[in-house]
C-alpha cells in the first residue's frame, strides 16, 4: 500500500492530532516527517534557543515515535522540495498537516497544497493550534476584531472546543525512509553554548506535566501571575508554540478542574494568544510595520552603547537588568518583566520596538512570531488595543510593586545582594551604591520627556 505522510511542523505532539489522526485514520502506512526548512522563513528562520528547545523536543517525539514501532524521518532543505524528494523515494500518495498561521508559512502551503492536488497527492490540512481559526471570529460587520475583549467574547460564545483526540493506539510505519541525523543539524549551541542554565523540558510530557504542576497553584493565578519572583504562571508559552500541547487540551483541562475566576483569568490570557494569531493572519506586516501607521514616523535613536547594554542586563535599572539576564540565562522571561524591559527600550531608551523583538526572537524559547510581534507593539503603543504610548512604566515603581523584597532582581544581579530592600530598585541612592554594578544608562525622567517629546511629534490621527 500507498504510505501517507504526516509533515510536523508546530504539532509535535501525538495526542490531539488531528492531522495525524487523518492520516492513521486512511489505514495506510505513515511517515512522519519533520523538515527543518530555514529557508521559507526568510528574516525569521527559528532563533538560537528555540533551536535548543526544538532539538529536545524531536528527540523526545521520536522517542515516542519508536516505542510504537516507527521513528521520525528528518529532512533539512525547502520544505516544499524536501516534500516532494520523499514523495518520489517513496511512492506516497497523501500528505496531512496541522496549519500554521505565519504569513510565510501560509504562503508556502497554499503553493504546496495547489501543486501537490495538481500530482493528484491528496492534500488535508487541519486546525491543531489554535482554538478558532483567524477567519472564523468576526465583528457583526464581518471584520476581523481589533479589540482583545470583544474578540474574546466572541470567540466564546461561537466556539466550543470539540473534545481532545486520542493519541492513535497503533500506527503502521512506512519503512526504510531515509532521514537525517537530529545531531547533524547543529542545532544546540556551541562557541559558546549559553544554553546550560535553560529552563523547562521540551516535549509533549513535559507540556503536560507544566500544565499538572500549574494546577497545583493556579489558585492565586490571577494576582501570582504578576510576581516575577514567585513560580505564578504556568510555563507553557514554549510547549504551546511547539504545539506539544494544543490550546484544546489546556482549555478542557482547565474547565474540568478549576472553574474559578482564576481559571478564568488563565484562559484569558490563551485567549491574547489567539486575538494575535488572527492579528498577525490578517495583517502579514505585523512584525515590520507598525499597525498604527502614524508611528511609522516615529524618530528612533540609533545607539548600540545603549542597545547592548539593554541586551546584556548592565543597563544601571535593576528589575531591567534581571529580566534581561533571566533571558539570556534561561531562555524565558516573565511576562510582567517583558512588558518592562520593552518599554524601557522604546520609550526611555527610544529604542526602535524592532530591535527588541529581534533579540528577543535570538533569545527566547518561546519566540512565536504572532506574540512577539503583537506585544512588542503593544507596548510601543502602535498595535492593536494597545497600551497608550504616553502610558510610561517608572521601572523603579514597578519593581517596588511587583518585586517588593527584590527576590526576582537579587536572584539576577547578584552585585545587589547586600543593597537594602528600601533601594533594591533604585541602587544608585543608595548610601553605599555596590562598585561593580553600573550607573543607570539613562535618567529615568530625562528618558520619559524624550520619549514623550518624540511621540507628541507624531501625526495626530
Ligand atoms: C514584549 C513581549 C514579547 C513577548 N513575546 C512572546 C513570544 O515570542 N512568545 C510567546 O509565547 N509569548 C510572548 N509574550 C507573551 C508572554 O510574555 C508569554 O506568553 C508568557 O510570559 C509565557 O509565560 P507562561 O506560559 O508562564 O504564561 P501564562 O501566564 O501561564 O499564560 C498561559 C499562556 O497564555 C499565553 N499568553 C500569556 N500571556 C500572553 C500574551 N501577553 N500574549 C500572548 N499570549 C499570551 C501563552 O501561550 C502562555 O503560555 C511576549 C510578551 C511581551 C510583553
Amino acid at each position: 500500500m500507498k504510505p501517507v505522510i504526516h509533515w510536523f511542523r508546530q504539532d509535535l505532539r501525538l495526542s490531539d492530532n488531528p492531522a495525524l489522526v487523518h492520516a492513521v485514520k486512511s489505514g495506510q502506512p505513515v511517515i512522519c516527517l519533520y523538515v527543518l526548512d530555514d529557508e521559507t522563513p526568510g528574516d525569521w528562520a527559528m532563533g538560537g534557543a528555540s533551536r535548543w528547545w526544538l532539538y529536545h523536543s524531536l528527540a523526545a517525539l521520536d522517542a515516542r515515535l519508536r516505542q510504537t514501532g516507527g521513528g521520525l524521518i528528518l529532512r533539512r532543505g525547502e520544505a516544499a522540495k524536501s516534500i516532494q524528494d520523499v514523495i518520489r523515494e517513496t511512492g506516497a500518495n497523501a500528505i496531512a498537516w496541522n496549519r500554521c498561521y505565519e504569513p510565510f508559512a501560509v504562503a508556502r502551503d497554499k503553493a504546496l497544497k495547489a501543486e501537490l492536488s495538481a500530482q493528484g497527492i491528496a492534500v488535508e490540512s487541519c486546525n491543531g493550534a489554535l482554538l478558532a481559526e483567524p477567519w472564523e471570529i468576526k465583528t457583526g460587520g464581518g471584520t476581523p476584531f481589533k479589540v482583545y475583549t470583544p474578540f474574546w467574547k466572541a470567540l466564546r460564545a461561537q466556539i466550543e472546543p470539540a473534545a481532545s483526540l486520542r493519541a492513535p493506539a497503533k500506527m503502521a510505519f512506512h519503512p526504510g525512509v531515509k532521514s537525517d541525523t537530529l545531531k547533524s543539524w547543529k542545532l544546540l549551541p556551541d562557541k559558546p553554548d549559553w544554553s546550560k542554565g535553560f529552563d523547562g523540558t521540551p516535549g509533549e510530557k513535559g507540556a503536560h506535566d507544566a500544565l499538572y504542576d500549574f494546577f497545583d497553584h493556579i489558585g492565586g493565578y490571577g494576582t501570582a501571575r504578576d510576581i516575577p519572583g514567585t513560580e505564578g504562571t504556568s510555563r507553557l508559552s514554549p510547549h504551546l508554540h511547539f504545539g506539544e500541547i494544543s490550546p484544546r487540551q489546556v482549555w478542557h483541562a482547565v474547565r474540568a478542574r478549576e472553574a474559578s475566576p482564576d481559571g478564568e483569568k488563565f484562559l484569558a490570557e490563551i485567549g491574547w494568544r489567539e486575538f494575535n494569531h488572527q492579528l498577525l493572519f490578517h495583517h502579514p506586516h505585523l512584525p515590520t510595520h507598525a499597525y498604527d501607521e502614524r508611528f511609522a514616523k516615529m524618530k528612533w535613536r540609533q545607539n548600540d552603547k545603549d542597545f547592548t547594554a539593554w541586551t546584556r542586563g548592565r543597563t544601571g535599572v535593576p528589575i531591567v537588568d534581571a529580566g534581561m539576564r533571566q533571558l539570556w540565562q534561561t531562555g524565558w522571561m516573565h511576562n510582567r518583566v517583558r512588558m518592562i524591559v520593552a518599554s524601557f527600550l522604546i520609550k526611555h531608551l527610544l529604542i526602535d520596538w524592532r530591535h527588541g523583538q529581534r533579540w528577543f526572537w535570538d533569545t527566547l524559547v518561546d519566540a512565536d512570531l504572532a506574540n512577539n510581534a503583537a506585544n512588542w507593539q503593544w507596548v510601543a503603543g502602535s498595535g492593536a488595543d494597545a497600551s497608550p504610548f504616553f502610558r510610561i512604566f517608572n521601572p523603579v515603581l514597578q519593581g517596588g510593586k511587583f518585586d517588593p523584597a527584590g527576590t526576582y532582581v537579587r536572584r539576577f544581579c547578584p552585585e545587589l545582594t547586600a543593597v537594602p530592600d528600601k533601594f533594591i530598585h533604585r541602587p544608585w541612592e543608595a548610601p553605599e551604591p555596590p562598585a561593580n554594578y553600573p550607573a543607570p544608562i539613562v535618567d529615568l525622567a530625562a528618558g520619559r520627556d524624550r520619549a514623550l517629546a518624540a511621540f507628541r511629534a507624531l501625526p495626530s490621527r
